[in-house]
């Protein structure tokens, strides 16, 4: 049984050509989940799984750099012969189903519900997203606990992620700002995955720096720093540079297409 964490794309705000926005294939036991849906990562995403593999979708927020690829997804489940056998739950902020309806030009989710199936993030508590889906009653899942936690991002509903699976721990930031929260969710982490979108603050934080990043590695007592979602104001090779300066500990650039296992020593597999 294998945990691992496969970045589909890493960029920011926008996709660029081999790099697609923000996305993530982990997969735990039988839990296969697409972390964030960025756009570009659908196609990427299907050099690893089929969407009627996936057990859950888990969106952290509703910028477009992290979710809008579910129009792409549902477009290839709908009309593209990708087929699935009951609907993807989806983990979103509560304002994800109407927003999407809205793009379709509904008043109600209607047809999306045969693709997806939504379900609010609760804060701070722990779901299993193994599979299958459950359609009725209650299923034995053999997936990771999976908890999100609230986190500061510019006042809007935003989550990071904490992500725990046979002894090991993958923590997320999502999107945030430095807070209390982030801390929480990256205790103890063995990967700590996380943004550094900004050179500096300029006004209440939104985004880490580099180094805001490192020192939440530093204090969750991480042993691989795992560098993503940098914004166009630096390099993710510059970020990874700084991150690693400040931090002291294993620091890598998360890349497309690289598989890492996570394990409680850290992430194997990476480059
Ligand atoms: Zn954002």
């Amino acid at each position: 049984m294998t945990f691992t964490l496969t970045p589909l794309g890493t960029a920011a705000p926008h996709p660029q050509p081999g790099r697609p926005c923000s996305g993530y294939l982990v997969e735990a036991g039988d839990a296969k989940v697409w972390m964030d849906a960025g756009p570009g990562t659908f196609a990427e995403l299907q050099r690893h799984v089929r969407p009627g593999e996936l057990t859950a979708i888990w969106i952290s927020h509703l910028h477009s750099d992290h979710w809008t690829d579910l129009i792409a997804a549902e477009a290839g489940i709908s009309d593209g012969g990708l087929g699935i056998e009951r609907p993807i739950p989806v983990y979103a902020p509560a304002d994800a189903p109407r927003r999407l309806a809205c793009f379709y030009g509904r008043p109600d989710p209607g047809p999306l519900a045969e693709v997806f199936a939504f379900r609010p993030i609760e804060d701070g508590r722990p779901v299993d997203l193994g599979g299958p889906a459950p359609t009725s009653g209650a299923v034995e899942h053999g997936g990771p606990e999976f908890t999100s936690y609230a986190v500061e991002h510019g006042g809007i509903e935003a989550y990071g992620a904490r992500i725990a699976y046979d002894g090991a721990v993958l923590a997320y930031t999502g999107d945030s700002g430095p807070c209390a929260e982030l801390s929480r969710l990256a205790r103890g982490a063995d990967v700590l995955l996380a943004e550094a979108y900004v050179d500096r603050h300029e006004g209440p934080p939104v985004h880490l720096t580099p180094e805001d990043a490192a020192a939440l590695a530093r204090e969750a007592g991480a042993h691989t720093l795992l560098v993503t979602h940098v914004g166009p104001t630096l390099t993710p090779d510059a970020a990874t540079a700084r991150a690693h300066a400040a931090f002291g500990g294993r620091t890598l650039r998360a890349r497309e297409g690289v598989t890492y296992e996570i394990t409680k020593n850290g992430a194997h597999g990476a480059s």
